[in-house]
């Protein structure tokens, strides 16, 4: 069975086909580390790693590369305002590298969360310096460039194919420029290399053949994606916001450098709302895994609530949606840990996920799959076990892991004996807690020591 994709730069599905056989390499736009991931940007990281989960389904080694933009992305996507970092570095009153380590951390956390897998290359700007600099040269040598009082600017008029992916109008927006261009010969061009202001000193800067400064935002992923995966690879994802500009000028840097899109296959995120407008780290309600969390939500509901809608297609995030998806993984797990092992997966079910997940990622149809399934009286419990663990190796809810509450169902008896086993242990006194431990076990329960107190469960 083919797998098809929707590619924004043909603005059609198409049939996967890798460039080296067996392997699907994919770059993945990561965060900008100067506050943490909402849960706008992780619906993006989450569309990419059921990407990657299908793509290995369909048997191929996933070279899954991720950047930490951890210099470099100015408040306007434009290249004006100040850095991202030095901003957050205010804020908070630590360094621009402390905060790019704490975010990134928080980013590593956010993945274990939400059952993404950790990418195969995790790739700093800030370590990638030669190589953002060794690109610009080779931009500079095509002559496609140019300096300003401020930095090196891509010239967008030299690149004859300039904003394809977007279909933008590159003539119209130049005649109908109100914005003030400053120094730039064109509204589309932008940074490569910024100077660092002569009256300040940057926490974060580098030498380099133009003056002390730091790198344009757009060549650090161009430069790390080539180093990495070669000039031209499978898949670039990101969130849909990058189309019109990030991802249009990683290509224009590529078409200089490398003669190459970059990338076979382009593929785009659409956004979690809140009340009609986009999620974003500046404005709007600003929610993280942390904040599920602290209001007692299994992260992985929020993974669920995302699969139900097509990652083209704009979701409108609210409470009310995401206790239903509580609601309905809870049913749908509660439905699992009843059923026993030993089955296998029926060949029509698996035709039939396949047949979705392979038309460009159709996780709802995948879901609505499992419901089908669940009332279907024709298949044994046993197979409809495996079928849900065949599903979630894409969908990555976990299913198999969770554990019922199954506090309400341990004996008193049971409970009692934990407990004088744990006074006897605060005791020191050790034969009476293995006593107690083997009564436990005699009434078929084994005790866990937990940070909390214990933990009672059936052997
Ligand atoms: P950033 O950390 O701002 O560079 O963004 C990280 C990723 O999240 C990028 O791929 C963005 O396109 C994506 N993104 C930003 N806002 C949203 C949103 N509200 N919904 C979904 N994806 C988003
Ligand atoms: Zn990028």
């Amino acid at each position: 069975m083919t797998l098809n994709l929707f590619d924004t730069y043909r603005r059609e599905v198409r049939e996967f086909v890798p460039l080296k056989d067996g392997i699907a390499s994919l770059y993945c736009c990561g965060p900008t580390v100067y506050n943490y991931a909402h849960i706008g940007n992780l619906r993006t990281y989450i569309f990419e790693d059921v990407l990657r989960r299908t793509l290995e389904l369909n048997g191929y080694k996933v070279e899954h590369v991720v950047n930490i933009t951890d210099v470099g992305h100015l408040v306007s996507d434009a290249d004006d305002g100040e850095d991202k970092m030095e901003k957050g570095a205010a804020r908070t009153g630590k360094t621009a590298w402390e905060i790019a380590q704490i975010y990134t951390d928080a980013f590593m956390e956010d993945l274990k969360r939400l059952n993404i897998k950790t990418p195969t290359t995790l790739c700093k700007a800030t370590d990638h310096i030669p190589e953002q600099i060794e690109a610009i040269q080779q931009i500079e040598a095509k002559d496609m460039c140019y300096r300003t009082s401020d930095g090196i600017y891509f010239d967008t008029s030299k690149d004859p194919n300039y904003g394809y992916l977007a279909r933008l109008d590159v003539e119209g927006l130049q005649q109908g420029a109100r914005v003030d261009k400053g120094e730039k010969r064109n509204v589309t061009d932008f940074a490569l290399w910024k100077f660092s202001p002569p009256d300040e000193q940057r926490q974060m800067e580098w030498d380099s053949p133009w003056g002390k400064g730091f790198p344009g935002w757009h060549i650090e992923c161009s430069a790390m994606a080539a180093k990495y995966l070669g000039p031209l690879f499978d898949i670039h994802c990101g969130g849909k916001d990058h189309i019109p500009i990030h991802h249009s000028n990683e290509i224009a840097q590529a078409h200089a450098c490398y003669g190459t899109n970059l990338s076979n296959y382009w593929m785009h995120g659409y956004f979690l709302q809140t009340d009609k407008e986009k999620m974003s780290k500046s404005s709007g309600e600003f929610l993280t895994t942390s904040t599920l969390i602290e209001k007692k939500y299994d992260p992985l509901a929020y993974r669920y609530f995302c699969l139900l809608a097509h990652y083209r297609s704009d979701i409108m995030f609210s409470w009310e949606a995401l206790d239903s998806a509580v609601k309905a993984l809870t049913r749908m797990r509660e439905a699992y840990h009843r059923w026993s092992d030993g089955g296998s997966v029926p060949s029509d079910y698996k035709q039939k996920f396949l047949s979705y997940i392979n038309d460009d990622l159709n996780t709802s149809r995948a879901i609505a799959l499992i419901w089908d399934l669940i009332k279907d009286n024709a298949v044994s419990e046993a197979d409809k076990k495996a079928t849900v663990n065949l599903i979630d190796q894409v969908l990555g809810l976990e299913i198999s892991l969770w554990q019922p509450a199954r506090v309400a169902d341990i004996p008193p008896e049971a409970i009692a004996l934990a407990e004088k086993r744990q006074q006897a242990r605060a005791d020191k006194d050790w034969a009476t807690a293995d006593q107690m431990r083997d009564e436990l076990a005699a009434l078929g329960y084994k005790v866990k020591d937990t940070s909390d107190g214990f933990e009672v469960k059936p052997v």
